[in-house]
């Protein structure tokens, strides 16, 4: 089934899927929890939308490449180009909505890639490695830097964050990606986990929402 863009009401999003940009380390408690010192510049990867697949209605994880891992974060879905230096007002006017999204990570292979200094593609682009539930408008969430990100996991919370305490907030993160390299409508930001990481199992039954506004249940296949 492929992927495409929408609302929670349902409406498809017509834009393309474009890239999803990702950002490493972005909460201070998880870049401890893997050991990891807190960046001094943003670390920035990408996925591609070859990635992507819908929450709704469970999705299947890799089962023979080792250790796989949920990240819930918040996606942030890019209306506009965007590109070098765009304002703050530029960039809030670019997005179009918010959805909760899981990051998922093949754990071993991204420790083993680490290890030798090597690229994370691998362990990051997998079929399948994005998830992302239906947006919310913007307007859902007038203030960026207080939107809450849950996911429980078999009935217990697992993670819990909020943008408040991202070490590079939304907006300036949205700014740094753009002046790294282009962003077009469709393209899909995921801005980072918080605490609380771990693996995921054939048959676990997630709900993962964002500040009790868009809430959804799924289940791992
Ligand atoms: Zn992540």
């Amino acid at each position: 089934m492929s992927y495409q863009h929408k609302y929670v009401d349902g409406t498809n999003i017509h834009f393309p899927v474009g890239k999803v940009v990702c950002i490493g380390r972005n909460y201070a408690e998880h870049a401890k929890e893997l050991d990891n010192p807190v960046p001094t510049e943003p670390l920035l990867f990408i996925k591609p939308g070859s990635c992507v697949v819908a929450l709704e209605g469970g999705f299947a994880i890799p089962t023979e490449r080792g250790s796989v891992h949920y990240e819930a974060e918040i996606a942030v879905l890019i209306g506009k180009p965007l590109s070098t230096k765009p304002s703050r007002e530029e960039v809030l006017d670019a997005i179009s909505g918010f959805a909760p999204a899981l990051d998922l990570t093949l754990r071993d292979k991204q420790a083993e890639l680490k290890a030798k200094g090597l690229p994370w593609e691998v362990a990051k682009s997998f079929d399948g490695a994005a998830v992302i539930a239906p947006f919310v408008v913007s307007s859902t969430f007038p203030d960026v830097t207080d939107i809450g990100i849950r996911l429980t996991i078999n009935g217990e919370v697992r993670q819990d964050g909020n943008s408040a305490i991202m070490l590079n907030p939304i907006v300036p993160m949205i700014q740094y990606m753009a002046g790294c390299f282009s962003l077009q409508a469709g393209d899909v930001i995921l801005t980072g986990t918080p605490v609380g990481v771990g693996p995921l199992n054939v048959g676990d039954e997630l709900v993962l929402e964002l500040s009790g506004v868009n809430r959804f249940e799924s289940v791992v296949r």
